[in-house]
């Protein structure tokens, strides 16, 4: 680089053109999310003077990461963060990066929770739904469990933050569970292994595989989960799923033989199958 002046519309638009050319999906907004990230600019201030002067080394972190994201490293990989629920949890690749799909499930085990209730999520990664439960139903006791040591330390990094309590124990799903809850929620790892490869790089690459592989037909885990749950869930409880778009009449299946009953399918925004959720009633 010259002695050449730098605007934030240079960099900006080099950026987004960069991005473009590596084929990124919503290249502009992507540069967008990183040029706030370098520089700390809000949209307002950057429209407010856009032929401001950008000091050498933003610009030069700035075109770092880009190049990392032409790489097709996730955005969230990047900047270390994803909104989820309406909070900001923190990421990295030993956890799947909070989806938007998965508000869905959120929402829907919100409808159930009660303050005084205990809940499970089981396969917490992030701890995403886990702590927006708590966050929004004060009261309610929560636990996360997962196979990842890692996962759960990124977890509990974003109790402590959020603030919230919970119990985080690391649990091949039910082995190392003890107690009976009244709602136990669940996005397991689903997609089938041979489709894996299919999907884009940033997640086929970047997010753990393990929290991807349903293994054979992808209903591995919903299998051991539904079978298993039975002896922690309380009477009356309820069981919610997010299911694969394609998987809601295998998953009610597996809830029905298991006993599960007022089993519903619920649909995300995109109007797809998404969440599944049951009731247990011991006879
Ligand atoms: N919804 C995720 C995806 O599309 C998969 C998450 C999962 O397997 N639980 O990549």
């Amino acid at each position: 680089m010259s002695g050449k002046i730098l605007t934030l519309q240079m960099i900006y638009k080099e950026g987004a053109e960069t991005l473009e050319h590596a084929g990124i999906p919503d290249a502009k907004l992507d540069a967008w999310y990183l040029l706030e990230y370098v520089t700390g600019i809000s949209r307002a201030s950057y429209f407010g003077d856009p032929k401001r002067e950008v000091p050498k080394e933003q610009a030069e972190s700035y075109r770092e990461v880009i190049l990392r994201r032409a790489g097709h490293i996730p955005l969230q990989h990047i900047t270390g963060e994803q909104e989820f629920m309406g909070y900001t949890f923190l990421v990295n690749p030993d956890v799947l990066i909070p989806r938007q799909d998965t508000e869905t499930l959120t929402e829907e085990a919100l409808k159930f929770t009660k303050p005084g209730m205990k809940v499970l999520d089981m396969c917490t990664g992030s701890g995403c739904i886990l702590i927006s439960l708590l966050k929004s139903c004060p009261g309610l006791k929560g636990t996360g469990c997962d196979i990842s040591e890692k996962a759960l330390k990124m977890a509990r990094e974003n109790g402590r933050r959020l603030q919230v309590e919970a119990s985080w124990i690391q649990s091949d799903l039910f082995e190392q569970i003890s107690e009976r809850f009244d709602l136990i929620v669940s996005n397991p790892p689903y997609i089938r292994t041979g489709v894996i490869e299919e999907l884009q790089e940033e997640v086929r690459l970047h997010d753990p595989w393990i929290a991807l592989d349903g293994k054979k037909d992808g209903l591995y885990f919903y299998r051991r989960i539904i079978a298993e749950s039975t002896g922690y869930i309380r009477d009356n409880g309820a069981m919610m799923f997010e299911i694969g778009h394609d998987q809601a009449e295998d998953v009610v299946r597996l809830m029905e033989e298991a006993g599960y009953t007022q089993i519903r399918v619920k649909k995300d925004l995109a109007g797809l199958d998404r969440v599944v959720t049951g009731r247990y009633n011991k006879r």
